[in-house]
């Protein structure tokens, strides 16, 4: 019994991260991870992830607590839903054209979101009937309530100035949020990252049961987020993107694709991360 206990804990310590505070600045260290949390997310996962990596990369992973994303998002549910609109409905279809015409849209660009709104819905009645209108709605009304969105750029700038800057080997800095983010074209991210740079922010987001409607499982998000930290650290460090879509690097367009790729990295990256690195990965690729 007594041993039993001392072995799940020594697992659940061997998960532990140490506080960046406490990190020593050895000469021989060429590289160190700081995964970030903040106070709204959940800290487990960064212990979690962090430990995965630490065996992966077979540096030192600390965490840190930084509260460094605002309370108000950068835009609202609706903001954002009207601009996914603005990027799925059918413009150039001439039947379609005619219609935003007639509500006095020209310029999609231009058009104000109660005004691509009004134009979706006209559009979704005349196509789909009264029951996928209402569905828009309802989607709209879940979307108000739900969903505001950070700028991922904002962010990381604000990461940034979060703290003084330390002496020490290089230090990425990973910030693990539950914050949906978005940046330029992307209606949402699952991660932005410095290329070549030292910070990078990760949303849980998505990949959470609260977001997907899911069951919750700890395995699952932690999985998840582990795959989109391993592009955000290769990104900040030059390892170029893979060619191989089975690889946990590949860059998914959906979260289907973002669980199919394996949590493995392809030869390339493996070489790629060593590189630089300046040593040879874990052969565990991850896994516990
Ligand atoms: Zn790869």
């Amino acid at each position: 019994m007594l041993e039993e206990s001392a072995r799940v804990l020594n697992i659940a310590n061997a998960k532990k991260l140490e506080a960046f505070a406490s990190a020593k600045d050895d000469a021989g260290e060429k590289l160190r991870i700081c995964m970030i949390t903040v106070p709204e997310g959940q800290e487990w996962l960064a212990h979690e992830i962090g430990a995965r990596l630490r065996e992966l990369f077979k540096i030192n992973v600390y965490v840190e607590k930084r509260d460094f994303v605002p309370a108000q998002p950068d835009r609202g549910g609706v903001a954002a839903f009207a601009e996914g609109l603005r990027g799925k409905l059918p413009w150039h279809d001439l039947q379609f054209d005619a219609l935003a015409a007639k509500e006095g849209i020209g310029d999609k660009d231009a058009a104000t979101d109660g005004q691509i709104i009004a134009l979706a819905r006209r559009h979704v009645q005349n196509q789909e009937g009264d029951r996928a209108a209402e569905f828009l709605d309802k989607s709209i009304q879940f979307a108000a309530k739900h969903t505001s969105q950070w700028r991922a750029d904002t962010l990381i700038a604000r990461l940034m100035l979060s703290a003084m800057p330390r002496t020490g080997p290089r230090t990425l800095y990973v910030a693990l949020i539950p914050q949906d983010i978005f940046a330029g074209n992307n209606n949402f991210m699952f991660g932005s990252a410095q290329a070549n740079g030292d910070y990078g922010v990760v949303s849980y987001h998505r990949f959470a049961a609260e977001f997907t409607g899911e069951t919750p499982k700890r395995e699952r998000l932690a999985t998840r987020t582990y795959k989109q930290i391993l592009s955000s650290a290769g990104h900040m460090l030059g390892v170029p993107r893979p060619s191989s879509p089975l690889c946990a690097r590949a860059y998914p367009a959906s979260l289907d694709e973002h669980d199919a790729k394996g949590d493995k990295l392809c030869d390339d990256c493996r070489a790629g991360f060593a590189k630089a690195l300046g040593h040879e990965l874990g052969d565990s690729q991850g896994a516990r």
